[in-house]
């Protein structure tokens, strides 16, 4: 069992800037993400956009900002339960949550801020009717360490950027990379295709176009795919394998989380704006693009602020008889679990005493 003071469900830019704000008030958090890294949809859809309405960064690139809120949040030494849904949550009789993963694994705190965006991000599927019965048995639809897939047979289908640029990665780990498509054209960047080309022509990656994988067979695990070609004569090919990886992109689902007892409204979670950003479940908080209240903007800055206002709350329901006074960091200085304190530098305190 997981044990943290903050339970905060998506490691989005919220759910990130939240373990710095909770560590201010020497509150520890623990992030869940059903995503294999942090940063929800700046890591996921845009990395190598700039964003210009971060204040104070004129323009910053989305991956640029996410490495940034992990580096200033590395001195409260987060816990992270990552590629893993929150699945359940139970309310003990102290008040108390514990919320379970679709993989089993168990957290426990006494506050929960759900900072899960859009909702989970969860693989588009291709329609094989038996698919189902090979997932983590050779399929998968997210890469989450190349290394399982050394010196074995492996089928990627998309043509996408994910699919291209596993490809490339994987034709140098691989002892083969097929690469199936069911267009002749790619929509990924056009220099990840000309590489793939080039890596077809020295025979490192087998590129099968126009064509789409009709079935996946095996017994206890995958052990073949038949592809068939997008061509008049529905031309077949059964190849061995050992992972078959479709990668179609993914699409944001509020999932489990609908069902928790929450009031939800238009697929968000409805808070109370006017004071705290709790649901109508006392101790359980929703931040960020994941909650709705009159006004509300899904925007990053809007997500800080919803989680600064949380922790404070927050801190009330853990200590509810502690009164903790706020101190701006240029003061108070910033010190985190390890002991670092980053101190303001000198004259900057005297000008603010
Ligand atoms: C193309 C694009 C451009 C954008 N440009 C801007 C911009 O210029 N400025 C701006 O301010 N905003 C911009 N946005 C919006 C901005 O990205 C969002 O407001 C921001 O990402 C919200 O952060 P979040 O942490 O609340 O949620 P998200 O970033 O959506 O992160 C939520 C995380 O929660 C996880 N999650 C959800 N449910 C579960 C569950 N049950 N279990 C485990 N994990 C779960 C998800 O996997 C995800 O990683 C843009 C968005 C897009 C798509």
């Amino acid at each position: 069992m997981i044990k943290t003071d903050i339970l905060i469900i998506g490691a989005g830019p919220t759910g990130l800037f939240t373990v710095f704000e909770a560590g201010l008030l020497k509150l520890k958090c623990h992030l869940i993400d059903a995503l294999p890294q942090p940063g929800g949809q700046c890591s996921e859809i845009y990395p190598k956009k700039p964003i210009y309405d971060i204040p104070a960064f004129p323009e910053v690139l989305a991956g640029d900002l996410v490495n940034n809120l992990m580096e200033q949040i590395k001195a409260f030494e987060p816990g992270f339960t990552l590629g893993e849904r929150a699945q359940t949550i139970d309310k003990l009789d102290d008040g108390t949550f514990i919320v379970t993963t679709n993989k089993g694994t168990k957290h426990h705190a006494p506050v929960v801020a759900i900072a899960g965006g859009l909702g989970s991000f969860e693989p588009r599927k291709p329609p094989i009717a038996n698919i189902a019965n090979f997932e983590d048995k050779g399929v998968e639809y997210i890469i989450r360490d190349p290394e399982l897939y050394r010196d074995k047979k492996v089928v990627i289908a998309g043509g996408g950027d994910s699919a291209l640029d596993w490809s490339i990665f994987l034709a140098d780990v691989a002892s083969e990379v097929t690469l199936v498509h069911r267009r002749n054209e790619f929509r990924g960047a056009l220099d990840s295709v000309d590489r793939v080309k080039e890596l077809k022509d020295i025979g490192k990656i087998n590129l099968i176009t126009p064509a789409e994988i009709d079935q996946v067979n095996g017994n206890e695990k995958l052990e073949s795919v038949l592809i068939r070609k997008n061509n008049e004569a529905s031309e077949e090919i059964l190849l061995e394998v050992d992972h078959f990886i479709p990668l179609f992109g993914l699409s944001p689902k509020l999932g489990p989380i609908a069902d928790w007892g929450l009031e939800i409204e238009k697929n968000a979670i409805k808070v109370n704006n006017s004071l705290d950003y709790q649901t109508n479940i006392p101790g359980i908080y929703a931040i960020g693009d994941v909650n709705t209240y009159p006004g509300k903007l899904k925007l990053i800055l809007c997500g800080f602020h919803e989680a600064t206002l949380m922790c404070q709350s927050a801190y009330q329901r853990i200590f509810p008889d502690k009164k903790y006074v706020m101190k701006y960091t240029t003061v108070g200085g910033v010190t985190g679990f390890d002991g670092t304190k980053k101190e303001a530098p000198k004259a900057v305190v005297k000008a603010i005493n």
